[in-house]
């Protein structure tokens, strides 16, 4: 984040722009977010290539509406489907992993990673070419692979701009010139749908309730880690990666009303912020128009109807995947990744309803003791080193899962 970051690119008209995992939350804002953009300047932007998994139906509209060139689902049973819900339009279609990182590879001066999961790694890892910004916002890619990711991006010379709006926050008041001024990154976070429950109510807690975020409208897998803390202690790891902070700079504080999305303190004992309404489209517009300002159809902030903002310290009690995440946050080397891995197995059998939410944290946490008694924490040096400890995490939890080894 610090070298390749400053390098300026104006914004210019035909901007050529793609965006991994469209049909999902982050992609829905970005593509609603460029059609109001469009009705200003027609020209602006061109959709190079859409993105999906498995919904045909929503990346074939989005790609008619968006005008793309490309939309690529990642199933290869979808291709026929996707083909012939593009019949006539001209846009290109294809199916498949391969076909995924090809998409990701074209040409384009703007890519969103907004895949969900360690899946979107390699897509991330392929949109990495000089002249390409790359707007973050599938943080899994760099709690997984960390130092690998950020040698890829400094490597390739390209803009990572962080779009998780916690990062996206303390990248806009994060004075570079004054690094070794900064003393702490504090995280905001709303506490989740849980924040005042007990565990015992939490343990019994349905996964229709832990979607319910209170205040962002957000993709399945991030709301449950909002339920379980485990996305902030998430986004500790990006944050300690992004900005180059270690463990003891970086806080978390609980702030229900999420009107302040992360402050940046500094040494003489000034503490920078940025606020804004809970709305991704105003994070999504400071990476797309950076380094100048653009124009976001996001609800002004009122705060005097808001009138209130309040702040409690996050409960690890409660809360354990927090812990998780932050002891492995510290240990560092591979155990990120462990962490990351389990914590998709877990949260993918607890929306399947194979596990309750209280059993989340025990199954990441007997991973990562069978990682540590298998010798797989050390530091990966490669992607293939991370897909490697990836993939002996989700089969080391899956086999806990069938086995009902979970704790
Ligand atoms: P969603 O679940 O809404 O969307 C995920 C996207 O990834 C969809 O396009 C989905 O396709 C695609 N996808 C899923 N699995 C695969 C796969 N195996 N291979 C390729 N593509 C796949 O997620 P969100 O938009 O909520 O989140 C996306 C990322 O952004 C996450 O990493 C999240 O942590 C991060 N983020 C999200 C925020 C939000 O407000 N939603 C805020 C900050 C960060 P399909 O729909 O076809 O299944
Ligand atoms: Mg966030």
């Amino acid at each position: 984040m610090t070298e390749t970051a400053r390098v300026h690119q104006p914004l210019t008209a035909g901007r050529r722009i793609t965006i991994l995992g469209a049909t999902g939350s982050v992609g829905a804002s970005t593509l609603d977010l460029i059609a109001h953009l469009r009705k200003g300047q027609p020209d602006a932007y061109e959709i190079e290539a859409l993105t999906g998994f498995q919904n045909t139906i929503v990346l074939a509209r989005c790609a008619r509406a968006a005008g793309a060139k490309l939309a690529v689902i990642g199933e290869p049973e979808k291709y026929r489907e996707l083909k012939d819900a593009l019949a006539g339009t001209g846009i290109e279609a294809a199916a498949g992993p391969d076909a995924l990182l090809e998409a990701a590879a074209r040409p384009a001066d703007w890519v969103m990673a907004a895949i969900v999961g360690t899946a979107g790694l390699r897509p991330a890892m392929a949109a990495l070419r000089p002249g390409t910004t790359l707007a973050l916002a599938n943080k899994e890619c760099l709690v997984s692979a960390g130092d690998v990711f950020m040698r890829a991006v400094a490597e390739a010379g390209v803009q990572l701009l962080p779009v998780d709006s916690e990062h996206n926050a303390i990248f806009q008041v994060f004075e570079e010139p004054n690094r070794s001024a900064v003393d702490r990154l504090i995280l905001t976070a709303s506490g989740g749908p849980f924040r005042l429950w007990d565990r015992e109510r939490m343990a019994k807690a349905t996964p229709e309730q832990a979607v319910a975020h209170p205040n962002w409208s957000m993709g399945a897998k991030i709301s449950v880690d909002s339920a379980t803390l485990m996305n902030k202690g998430l986004e500790l790891i990006e944050a300690h990666y992004l900005f180059d902070m270690p463990a003891e700079r970086l806080e978390v504080l609980i702030h229900p009303q999420s009107v302040i999305h992360s402050l940046v303190a500094y040494v003489d004992g000034s503490v920078l912020a940025q606020l804004g309404t809970p709305d991704m489209r105003t994070p999504i517009a400071f990476a797309l128009g950076y380094p100048e300002r653009i124009a976001a159809p996001a609800e002004r902030l009122d705060l005097v109807r808001i009138g209130q903002l309040t702040f409690e310290a996050p409960d690890f009690q409660r809360f354990p995947c927090l812990g998780l995440a932050v002891a492995a946050l510290k240990q560092g080397r591979g155990t990120p990744t462990i962490l990351n891995a389990a914590n998709e197995v877990a949260v993918g059998a607890f929306l399947e309803r194979r596990i309750g939410f209280g059993a989340i944290a025990g199954l990441v946490e007997a991973t990562l003791m069978a990682a540590e008694r298998a010798g797989l924490t050390g530091k990966p040096g490669s992607l293939v080193d991370v897909l490697e400890r990836d993939r002996w995490a989700r089969e080391t939890a899956g086999t806990m899962l069938t086995e009902g080894r979970t704790p």
